[in-house]
């Protein structure tokens, strides 16, 4: 074959070879044009194997050649990988694109439990009027939770305050205590008059559960202990209480009752939280409903505690969960222990 007709042949590789890159769609078919156009099976280097079997002066001239369409076609191939390559990763980018303006995942917001927003409203509206509020032990002894209240070990009202009892390491055995009045002697033992505390807690009764009932429930003790302290203080500080919590119409009613702890003793009743006194199904028609016990604290616990004979003062005990109740109109007790999402989403 002639020198010329080759060189011919050679730009006609050229020229299909740089069709085909610049046609290749994609990386893979760039490659495989690659190979076709460059590979050892490839026309181009046919030409090129068969150099050493040509003149001087041919090998001279094609030679040339074949270098300059390997050039031409090695040039086409990386600027055509180049243009690829960019526009892959441009399109992956595109594909993968975060949407800023989507709407962001709002981290769920807890809010707390009733019982919890109750008594912090209850604990404020004490502390506003000067009380301290204090803790005592939950295992109580038979000495602070009975005896030290006028509550000796034959007495009846013990039946209605039974609890659950622990394997102590005395003879004495502990137990779950029934109310968080033993603070009022612990506390007496400790500080001299004036005291004035609450005193928040868990409690324990030998009760049935049901709607109104629990056998473990919220209690918070009240004391206040100084000199000529009346049944109008307790009374007036009790209304100034209902009316912090329940609002400025809030009235409260005394009853005669009886606690071993308190003489005298009162059950104490606000004003019905559906019909405001007028009388309707849920307060039984009688306008009020019972809140609390009180009184004026019992001698005999003043000579337990070591206070002298003329000093006065009066206690009361309310129930967390009877007040959460009445305010939020909740029918039975026990819902508020029974983590049920939809209940207490309904107090947000
Ligand atoms: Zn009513």
């Amino acid at each position: 074959m002639e020198s010329t007709e080759i060189v011919q042949q050679l730009d006609d590789i050229r020229r299909a070879a740089l069709a085909s890159i610049s046609g290749s769609p994609d990386t893979a078919s760039l490659e495989e044009a690659r190979v076709a156009h460059l590979g050892r099976k490839s026309k181009l280097s046919k030409v090129s194997s068969s150099l050493r079997e040509m003149s001087d002066a041919d090998r001279r001239v094609v030679g040339k050649t074949v270098n300059e369409v390997r050039a031409a076609i090695e040039d086409a191939i990386s600027s055509r990988l180049a243009d690829l390559t960019s526009a892959e990763r441009a399109g992956r980018l595109e594909r993968e694109r975060v949407d800023v303006t989507l709407p962001g995942r709002k981290p769920e917001l807890g809010l707390p439990n009733p019982l919890t927003s109750v008594l912090d409203d209850v604990l404020d509206a004490f502390v506003g009027l000067g009380y301290r509020v204090v803790e005592g032990p939950e295992v109580e002894t038979d000495y602070y939770n009975f005896q030290a209240l006028n509550i000796p070990e034959d007495h009846p009202a013990r039946s209605m305050w039974d609890t659950v009892y622990v394997q102590g390491e005395t003879d004495e055995l502990p137990l779950f205590r029934t109310h968080t009045s033993p603070m009022q002697v612990r506390m007496m033992e400790k500080e001299p008059p004036p005291v004035y505390v609450v005193v928040p807690g868990r409690v324990a009764r030998r009760e049935t559960p049901d709607a109104k009932h629990l056998a473990s429930f919220m209690q918070i003790e009240g004391l206040a202990v100084d000199y000529g302290i009346s049944m109008a203080d307790l009374a007036g500080t009790l209304e100034a209480f209902a009316r912090e919590v329940f609002g400025a119409s809030q009235k409260v009613r005394l009853r005669p009752s009886y606690f071993p702890f308190t003489e005298p003793s009162a059950e104490v009743d606000v004003l019905c939280f559906n019909c405001g006194g007028s009388g309707c199904r849920s307060c039984g028609r009688e306008g009020w409903i019972e809140l609390l016990g009180a009184g004026m604290v019992h001698p005999n616990v003043f000579k337990a505690a070591g206070y002298p004979p003329d000093i006065t003062g009066f206690a009361f005990g309310v129930g967390i969960e009877r007040i959460a109740m009445a305010r939020y109109g909740v029918e039975d007790i026990r819902w508020f222990y029974e983590n049920d999402l939809e209940f207490l989403e309904s107090f947000r």
